[in-house]
């Protein structure tokens, strides 16, 4: 078998629509949304993405603010910037570039950003909320694996799902989603003892571990749907035998399509995905200010 490959790209599309859409509603109620995107540092890969971010938004009609503070910034500086945006009423979403210098917990910087300006879903209220099964705005990465999840259209209710990796804005929030929709959820992590055995089982399996080929194929159901998480950039020897850099998932993605019903690539899957929802959910974060009467 052959699997279907989950195009991320399209799925992608799809979201910016929805985003543009909402977009549109809030302008028209109060004002185009903007963004605040916080970077501490001036590493250029943190700029660039800041920049992507930009332009971004600018094409669904979301405004962006870049905040830069220097590598010498405290935490105590970064909570106090924090509040300012929190209470800016201009400002409708806020975004903290990672990594963060060292020294700053990230989970302790995303605890201080008002729960309605959270748009990547990080701060525990809104991790909170899908455990509630209601969430507001939910982690990105956990609702572009649920969108690719859907494009393969088979059943949620009932499958056997498994979840590699438990981190809590990816691997956690999959799980509890999954479990929403009434599918039968195994989570692995690194003190699983036969990862195999586990995912073998799995009519829906995600991977978000950050380990290059950790999944092959005889660790695959036949006509499985297999979300790949995974960013990892690797160096290799090309086909004209010179040195390449190149970025690959988790998943032995040539191999397992060869046994999966549906796989998400990297590049092209989840990480497309996560950038159409972060708009989704900046669009979305301003409407609910303005439904919950705060904007
Ligand atoms: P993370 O916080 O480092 O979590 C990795 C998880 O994998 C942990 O729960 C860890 O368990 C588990 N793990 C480690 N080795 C394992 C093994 N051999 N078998 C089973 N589980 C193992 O990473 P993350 O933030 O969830 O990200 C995971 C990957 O997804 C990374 O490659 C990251 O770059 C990528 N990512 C992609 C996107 C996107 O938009 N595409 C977004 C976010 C992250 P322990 O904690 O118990 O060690």
């Amino acid at each position: 078998m052959v699997a279907k490959i989950l195009d991320g790209t399209r799925v992608a599309a799809r979201i910016r629509g929805e985003a543009g859409q909402i977009v549109r509603d809030v302008t028209a109620r109060k004002g185009r949304p903007k963004l605040a995107g916080v970077l501490v540092g001036g590493a250029p890969a943190a700029k660039a993405y800041a920049a992507s971010q930009q332009k971004q938004c600018e094409l669904v009609g979301i405004d962006y603010q870049l905040c830069e503070l220097p590598d010498c910034t405290t935490a105590k500086d970064l909570t106090a910037r924090l509040g300012e945006l929190n209470a800016d009423p201009t400002v409708t979403g806020i975004i903290v570039q990672l990594p963060l210098p060292e020294g700053i917990d990230p989970a302790k910087v995303q605890l201080c950003i008002d729960p309605y300006k959270d748009v990547e879903g990080v701060n525990p209220v809104n991790i909170g909320m899908v455990f509630e099964g209601e969430p507001i705005i939910a982690p990105c990465t956990a609702l572009a694996v649920m969108a690719l999840v859907r494009e393969s259209r088979v059943q949620i209710e009932g499958a056997e799902a498994v979840v590699v990796g438990h981190s809590r804005i990816v691997g956690k929030p999959v799980a509890l989603m999954l479990v929403n929709e009434l599918a039968t959820v195994t989570t692995c992590h690194i003190a699983t003892r036969d990862l195999a055995g586990h995912t073998r089982r799995a009519e829906i399996l995600v991977v978000a571990v950050g380990k290059p080929a950790l999944i092959t194929a005889d660790m695959v159901k036949p006509g499985a749907v297999v979300i790949d998480v995974g960013i990892n950039r690797i160096r290799e020897t090309g086909p004209d035998g010179e040195p390449r850099r190149r970025i690959v998932g988790d998943v032995d993605f040539e191999a397992v399509s060869q046994v999966a019903g549906f796989i998400s690539p990297v590049p092209g899957g989840v990480g497309s995905v996560t950038t159409a929802m972060l708009l989704r959910n900046t669009a979305e974060a301003a409407r609910q200010q303005i439904d919950a009467g705060r904007a």
